[in-house]
């Protein structure tokens, strides 16, 4: 039996495995929701704080449970509002003040994806560390959640400065990483601490670390009443040469590592967990911020390219015409409109855009327009047969789809989305086996992914 179709497989023949070849990092909520109880910094009121779970690609959230309706404010850096002392986000008239001790804590311990629930407009400030925090997620648990986690990796290296001095750099890194030198006046309490930022450092280095504040600073603050819960129990106060604090110093360079706390809390606003490495030096809220926006500018350009408005054409890829030179699929079955590049022999991208005219969204579904999965595996099947095509350098041969292994469909694909189709065969055996790696984006994010397997017979 010979069948015309390059890719023409029926279902009960492919082995759907919804599996994926290297697990990827999970997003994370709380397994349950816990809270405590404390002291707001500048009311001085007592404030209760709950966690709570939140599904994925939630992020994280402050309620205003004290408010009508109470309202919630995504902690991301578009709702950002000051960087006075504190970090304070708000949207609209709401606002939370003082949000960089608990998103430290919540984004250093893993937790991707939570509600933040109080009852005044900022969190108890417990000893003015991220301890307590770390505390109560514990007692909540970190749990693993189904889809992966997104992240920022650092391409080029970027950097933020300030008139006062203030240096920070983004570098290129696989991890994690944050390396700060924190000076005083005249470089008075001059420390420098370097880390990965992984959930065990935090809490044994860094979470403990206590909020300091100047003299010369807090003294108008005081006079004027506006830091009515602040008190020798949750800072450490520098007068000239002295270190005034309750208890003693729990590290001798505690200064610098709750410097690293506050610029992982405000990172935090980025939204994704950042592969790259902070060299800060004397950073500050507003150089935090300054940074976090920068990154956020970069993503939205990088999603924004993922999508481009003007398509090559002609060199290095293939229009529709020899795509139909070489596929013999048609109308309503064609997935691909072009071959944008080939990157080598074995590896392509082509593309397809999706309308709304697409014959199978008038049944699936009626209302609710979602192109199936299998129509996305159809279209990395045809962008891998143009490279057997290819390959072969001859039509008297015809590729088989034999199988369909780790088919992964991450995320709905909808009409208008514009969809790269990237293929690369990996793998030959004999003359008779080929088998290809693809994945779809939409949009910079991986909407599907499968592993295809392919036979030559003769025509
Ligand atoms: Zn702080």
């Amino acid at each position: 039996m010979k069948e015309r179709c390059l890719t023409q497989a029926p279902l009960q023949r492919k082995r759907l495995l919804i599996q994926m070849a290297v697990t990827p990092e999970l997003q994370h909520t709380v397994g349950k929701s816990a809270g405590f109880s404390g002291t707001a910094l500048h009311t001085g009121e007592k404030v209760t704080l709950r966690l709570h779970p939140a599904p994925v690609d939630h992020g994280i959230k402050f309620k205003r449970k004290d408010l009508q309706d109470e309202p919630t404010i995504d902690a991301k850096i578009e709702n950002l509002k000051m960087v006075e002392r504190a970090t304070t986000i708000g949207e609209g008239s709401i606002r939370v003040h003082t949000v960089e001790h608990v998103l430290a804590a919540l984004w250093a311990m893993g937790v991707d994806n939570a509600v933040v629930e109080m009852d005044a407009n900022e969190p108890p400030i417990g000893d003015g560390s991220a301890q307590s925090y770390v505390d109560l997620i514990r007692k909540a648990g970190v749990i693993a959640q189904e889809e992966p986690r997104k992240f920022f990796h650092v391409r080029d290296i970027m950097h933020v400065e300030s008139k006062t001095g203030t240096l920070i750099i983004l570098l290129p890194d696989e991890k994690f990483r944050i390396s700060c030198t924190q000076a005083g006046p005249n470089n008075q309490f001059s420390q420098f601490f370097s880390m990965e930022v992984t959930p065990a450092v935090f809490e044994r280095e860094i979470a403990p670390a206590r909020t300091f504040v100047y003299y010369e600073d807090v003294k108008p603050l005081m006079d004027k009443n506006l830091i009515k819960g602040g008190s020798l129990e949750n800072a450490i106060v520098v007068r000239g040469e002295a270190v005034l604090s309750k208890e003693p110093l729990r590290f001798s360079d505690e200064f610098v590592r709750h410097k690293i706390l506050d610029v992982i809390g405000d990172l935090a606003l980025v939204g994704r967990r950042i592969r790259g490495h902070v060299v800060a030096v004397k950073p500050g809220h507003a150089t935090n911020a300054e940074l976090a926006r920068a990154i956020a500018r970069e993503q939205t350009r990088r999603s924004a390219v993922a999508t481009p408005r003007t398509m090559p054409s002609g060199d290095g890829g293939l229009d529709i015409d020899q795509v139909m030179q070489i596929l013999p699929h048609r109308f309503p079955f064609l997935m691909v409109d072009r071959i944008v590049s080939f990157e080598t022999e074995t590896k392509c991208v082509g593309v397809k855009t999706v309308t709304i005219n697409e014959p199978f969204f008038q049944g699936h579904f009626p209302g609710h327009p979602v192109m199936p999965g299998v129509m996305q595996v159809e279209a990395m099947a045809q962008v891998a047969s143009i490279l057997l095509f290819k390959l072969a350098k001859s039509t008297s041969r015809i590729g088989y789809f034999m199988s369909a292994d780790e088919v992964k469909f991450r995320k709905p694909v909808l009409p208008g989305d514009t969809i790269f189709i990237h293929a690369e065969l990996t793998k030959s055996r004999g003359e008779r086996l080929a088998k290809a790696k693809c994945h779809c984006v939409v949009n910079d994010a991986i909407v599907s992914e499968a592993e295809l397997m392919f036979t030559f017979l003769d025509k």
